[in-house]
């Protein structure tokens, strides 16, 4: 029994599902033996599905399953379920409290793009460009997930194996991402990028959580967008600026090393080599930004 037959595929009808609960939009997913598209927002999907670019026999629409939707802070952890829009995570506290976050949905597109497009379609979807996966591997978050068979979660650093590929299974649905509580006396986070073109793409983009104690770098985690096939960590920046003083002077000189990590592609965004430029500088105002946050004193 369908909620309805879709023509999304130019003609070509599709069954269409809205189910209420997880277990129910995991079995319709089992039941279509990978023939099936998890629908969210729709803003990456439908006009893929137009072009002729995905074909699916069933959508199952997971806009309308309450347990997906929202953001819970607890004392030690922060969850954002997949179906939470970016407009929705704009508006709540905790874009406060991680600004990195903030920061990314606010840049997103235009507000059309930004009361649709959720969070679980920016991870499923597994785009290195896409803003909000920067910050999530800086935060360190883990993408959780559900099928017929259980719950699992995975870190996004594993989940994001390559450009627009995930670990999800066929048949799994990403129930949300989530991540440890920051010191909110000691720690601040933040990202940066930069479009050709305003609400366009970024060309790259970073973001930073940092933690002080006494004015150094207690701990650090960067990670860069759309320079790589996954975001990537800036494994060279973290270790020159761990243990030191949190100064500008430290933060620009860590950032020189922000290409060491990447690997950008010459594309109509830019070289290669402008990239590489372009991600150093971001790598550094995102830094100052978050040890401004974070109470320190650049
Ligand atoms: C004009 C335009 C401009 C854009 N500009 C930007 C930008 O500047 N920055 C940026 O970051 N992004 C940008 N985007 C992309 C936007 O962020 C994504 O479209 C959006 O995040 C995807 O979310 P969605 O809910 O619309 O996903 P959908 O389009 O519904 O789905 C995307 C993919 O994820 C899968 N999926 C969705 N939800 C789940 C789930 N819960 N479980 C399993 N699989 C799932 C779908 O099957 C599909 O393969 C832009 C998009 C458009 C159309």
């Amino acid at each position: 029994m369908t909620d309805g037959r879709a023509d999304a595929t130019g003609g070509t009808e599709a069954d269409y599902y809205r189910p209420e609960t997880v277990a129910a939009a995991c079995r319709r997913l089992h039941e279509a033996d990978g023939r099936a598209r998890v629908v969210a927002g729709g803003q990456t999907l439908m006009p893929l599905v137009r072009q002729g670019l995905v074909d699916a026999d069933a959508f199952v629409d997971v806009s309308a399953i309450p347990e997906l939707s929202g953001v819970a802070v607890a004392d030690d952890r922060t969850s954002i379920g997949a179906t939470t829009t970016y407009a929705e995570l704009a508006r709540h506290d905790l874009s406060d409290r991680a600004a990195a976050l903030g920061d990314a949905c606010s840049v997103v597109a235009d507000r059309q793009v930004r009361a649709l497009g959720t969070v679980g379609g920016a991870v499923a979807h597994g785009d290195p460009t896409f803003d909000l996966l920067a910050p999530l591997c800086a935060l360190a978050a883990s993408v959780e997930l559900a099928d017929p068979d259980g719950r699992r979660r995975v870190p996004l650093g594993e989940f994001l194996v390559g450009h627009l590929r995930t670990d999800r299974r066929e048949n799994e649905l990403v129930t949300g991402v989530t991540f440890d509580r920051l010191d909110p006396e000691r720690a601040g986070t933040a990202y940066e990028r930069h479009a050709a073109v305003e609400s366009g793409r970024a060309t790259a983009g970073a973001a930073a959580v940092v933690t002080l104690a006494d004015g150094a770098v207690e701990r650090v985690r960067v990670a860069c967008s759309a320079v790589a096939d996954t975001p990537v960590r800036a494994h060279a920046v973290e270790n020159d600026l761990v243990g030191g003083p949190a100064t500008d002077a430290a933060v620009a000189t860590a950032s020189e090393r922000a290409p060491e990590d990447i690997d950008p592609i010459d594309d109509e965004a830019g070289s290669a080599a402008y990239k590489r430029r372009l991600a150093a500088t971001l790598v550094e105002r995102s830094l100052l930004s978050a040890v401004r946050r974070a109470g320190g004193s650049p």
